[in-house]
């Protein structure tokens, strides 16, 4: 529905009842629902709808989370909202960056993962030792799409240096070797409710909420 107030080049807001999420993780469905919950009663996740998830040929998070968000509204003729996040480790290019899941393999082994960014690391002369390590920041885009091809997007971050070896064993994927700027524990050392107030998903759906769904 279109908002009767918004300015005419001003970010579009988001109205109506029914939202999908698209994606098939039911632990990222249910964080984005606790999230989006007081703004719109009913999510609906992709995977219950059995949509199919599309292929992530984007060159960036932006990219990736914007045709995942486009092929859920069209398929399911809803608004849909989309979220795509990693590591970037500037010292390597950007890498793990869009391949952060993949680094993980099929069996999705994050100590591998973590291990193949300290080889890289010792490879380019930045090792990764307990302080001062090399600079890394986790970015989150979320994009939310319509049906008729207008999309919000969004990116957030969280900046930090990267720590050797691994600490800590609450959080998941690289959170172990990651230490935000200002703190001493990694992200897998800290409690979960404060690493979900810095993060970069954190970060991103303030940003989200702020441009299309928070009333002035
Ligand atoms: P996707 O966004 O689900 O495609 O995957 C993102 C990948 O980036 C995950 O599999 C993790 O490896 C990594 N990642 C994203 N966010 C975090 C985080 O908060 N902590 C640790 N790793 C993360």
């Amino acid at each position: 529905m279109p908002d009767p107030d918004a300015k005419p080049n001003g970010p579009r807001r988001f109205f109506g009842d029914r939202l999908v999420i698209a994606s098939h993780n039911p632990g990222k469905v249910r964080e984005i629902a606790a999230l989006l919950g007081p703004w719109c009663p009913h999510l609906i996740s992709s995977g219950d709808l059995g949509l199919p998830e599309p292929e992530e040929t984007g060159d960036s998070f932006v990219a990736n989370a914007r045709l995942k968000a486009h092929a859920a509204a069209t398929a399911a003729a809803l608004p849909a909202l989309a979220d795509d996040s990693g590591l970037v480790i500037p010292a390597l290019g950007g890498a793990p960056g869009i391949h952060s899941a993949r680094w993980g393999g099929p069996a999705k082994d994050f100590a591998m993962a973590m291990a193949r960014v300290r080889a890289e690391l010792d490879a380019v002369g930045a090792p990764a030792g307990a302080d001062h390590g090399p600079a890394a920041w986790f970015a989150c885009a979320l994009s939310l799409a319509w049906p008729d091809g207008h999309d919000e997007t969004v990116e957030g971050r969280v900046t930090g240096t990267l720590t050797a070896p691994p600490r800590g064993d609450r959080g998941f994927g690289y959170d172990p070797i990651f230490v935000p700027d200002g703190r001493r524990l990694t992200f897998a050392e800290m409690d979960p409710g404060t690493k979900h107030a810095i993060s970069h998903r954190a970060d991103a759906f303030r940003r989200l909420v702020a441009r299309c769904f928070a009333t002035a």
